[in-house]
């Protein structure tokens, strides 16, 4: 049997694109260096923040989970049955899993995340948010938690994406995303945690949605006990069956979504 992670903490960085490479983010370069990492993982079309995110958390392309910008609201999830989500994959083979969804996007957690299967959700601000993440990694020890940062891509809307105040504030949220890693270690947990840090879609300009290399290639980084060093290659979609593998929940049969190859050493 291959080696069981007890936790798996996933760092999602909305509207990042891989544009770490050009900015002041130590945390995300150390997390690329000391793991597994791709500057061109392939995230979902169209490049919206429901389409992408939904694959990343069920494993399979839209056209199957079926959520999209102009439709998410705040009503739960609705292929659940045939597409279950990776919080529900987690629980039914884990009941006493302690399984968090720290979402600055709300809708993440209210059309995403199941609503009545002890999911423990929150959302804020950014900076307000990390605190109370770091919290509950040192106190509950999570087996699954979600993050979901959004000011990148805020303001990549409104100064537009790769310029010089973007990657400033790509620089704050890796400070956020250091904060997470140092409550990983504070909690004593770090050898038994998989980390993974990406993003759902990048942009163009001052928008996203469409096709180009800018909206459509991700960074991912993961890293971990037995996550083999060097690049890998995979997509948005993969990320479920990684975090199952990384926890021995079993596969769904329905996924799109598969394990890199050579990703684990064991
Ligand atoms: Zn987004």
């Amino acid at each position: 049997m291959s080696f069981q992670y007890e936790h798996v903490i996933l760092i999602g960085i909305d509207g990042a694109g891989n544009f770490y490479r050009g900015a002041d983010t130590p945390t995300i370069h150390r997390l690329m260096e000391e793991g597994a990492g791709d500057d061109y993982c392939l995230t979902s079309i169209p490049t919206d923040s429901a389409e992408c995110w939904g694959s990343m958390l069920i494993g399979v392309y839209p056209e199957k989970h079926g959520m999209t910008n102009g439709t998410i609201d705040d009503t739960p999830y609705k292929h659940g049955d045939e597409h279950p989500t990776v919080y529900k994959l987690i629980r039914d083979a884990m009941p006493d899993a302690v399984i968090g969804s720290f979402s600055h996007w709300n809708p993440i957690n209210t059309s995403i995340a199941d609503p009545d299967i002890g999911v423990v959700k929150d959302t804020d601000q950014d900076g307000p948010l990390t605190e109370r993440i770091c919290d509950f990694i040192i106190n509950e020890k999570p087996t699954f938690l979600f993050i979901q940062f959004d000011s990148i891509d805020g303001a990549g809307h409104k100064y537009g994406y790769n310029t010089p105040l973007y990657l400033k504030e790509l620089h704050v949220v890796d400070g956020y995303a250091a904060k997470v890693c140092a409550a990983v270690e504070k909690a004593g947990i770090a050898d038994s945690t998989l980390i993974i840090a990406t993003a759902d879609h990048g942009g163009i300009g001052t928008g996203h949605g469409g096709r180009t290399d800018e909206e459509k290639y991700v960074f991912f980084a993961a890293k971990g006990k037995t996550v083999k060093k060097g690049k890998i290659k995979l997509e948005i979609k993969d990320i479920p069956a990684i975090i199952c593998r990384a926890l021995g929940v079993p596969a769904d049969p329905r996924w799109d979504a598969k394990v890199p190859d050579g990703m684990f050493t064991d």
